[in-house]
């Protein structure tokens, strides 16, 4: 209680030093802004060589980062070199996951700066996203790629300075999905555009033979469906267990015979116009062809 603590000056002293070793404490060591060199404060155990155990004030020269994860140190060139072959994987998986994260905070530089490096750039990892307000309860994306996380966060920026750098287009998640396939499903055009102007397939296809141009279609999404027509998808590529196309399947949304699927605020028969509007550019599509 404030009031004891007034009264009884020995105690407020000793809790005023108590709470000026926790805020001490908080700004060396978790305060995000603040890095050990920042402040001036360097743990022994953070300033060893990685490969020789060599100690900074031992060294020569000062310890120097990994330059892609930024977490190990190294008293020199050579011993970089020595610990590369047990360091590159540890390496490669924390570069993917900071590339991931920076695609999440919408941070260009480091998105610029990881992506010069292959590796992490095309790299895979199995990842759980942060949970969110419509998916508390987040699953693992097996092999997962930066690539796809743009797509998942729908980061049309982020996601042209990895296709500019040299993303691979074709790059499979552990479901064997693009990010072109990823895209087909999320109802927004302008990402699967990008993937399309890159030269991404637009006749890629999940394991269980569904195509990018039946997973518009099954969404009523007439723009993704338009650019995958567009960039040459084949209206006969693919079909799921029931044989069906992707013309099949925008029929059947259309008609409502095997039900309908609707966006959320979207009544039955917004839905129904929605995917004849796509069954009829499949149509069209189909006599040209
Ligand atoms: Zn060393
Ligand atoms: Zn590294």
């Amino acid at each position: 209680m404030i009031g004891s603590r007034l009264s009884a000056p020995p105690l407020t002293l000793t809790i005023i030093v108590i709470e000026c070793v926790v805020v001490f404490s908080y700004f060396l060591f978790y305060h995000p802004s603040l890095s050990f060199e920042s402040t001036g404060f360097v743990m022994a155990s953070n300033n060893v060589c990685s490969n020789c155990n060599k100690r900074e004030e031992d060294a020569e020269t000062k310890l120097l980062n990994c330059s892609v994860c930024r977490t190990t140190k190294y008293c020199s060139a050579q011993c970089q070199k020595d610990s590369w072959p047990s360091h590159k994987a540890s390496c490669t998986k924390l570069g993917c996951l900071q590339l991931i994260a920076a695609i999440q905070a919408n941070d260009a530089s480091t998105v610029t700066r990881l992506s010069k490096t292959k590796r992490v750039l095309n790299g895979k990892v199995d990842y759980t996203p942060p949970p969110e307000e419509h998916m508390p309860d987040p699953y693992e994306m097996g092999k997962w790629t930066a690539l796809h996380e743009c797509v998942r966060k729908e980061n049309k920026e982020m996601m042209k300075i990895l296709v500019s750098s040299g993303a691979k287009l074709e790059i499979e998640d552990a479901d064997g999905e693009t990010p072109a396939f990823v895209a087909s499903t999320s109802q927004r055009p302008e990402l699967i555009k990008i993937l399309l102007d890159g030269g991404a397939n637009p006749n890629a296809m999940a394991q269980d033979g569904w195509s990018c141009l039946m997973m518009s279609a099954r969404g009523g999404d007439y723009g993704t469906t338009k650019a995958l027509l567009e960039a040459g998808a084949d209206l006969h590529h693919g079909g799921d267990m029931f044989g069906r196309t992707a013309f099949d399947i925008s029929s059947q949304q259309a008609s409502g015979d095997m039900g309908t699927r609707m966006s959320q605020g979207e009544s039955l028969e917004e839905a129904k116009a929605k995917h004849r509007r796509v069954a009829a550019l499949l149509s069209e599509y189909a006599a040209k062809n």
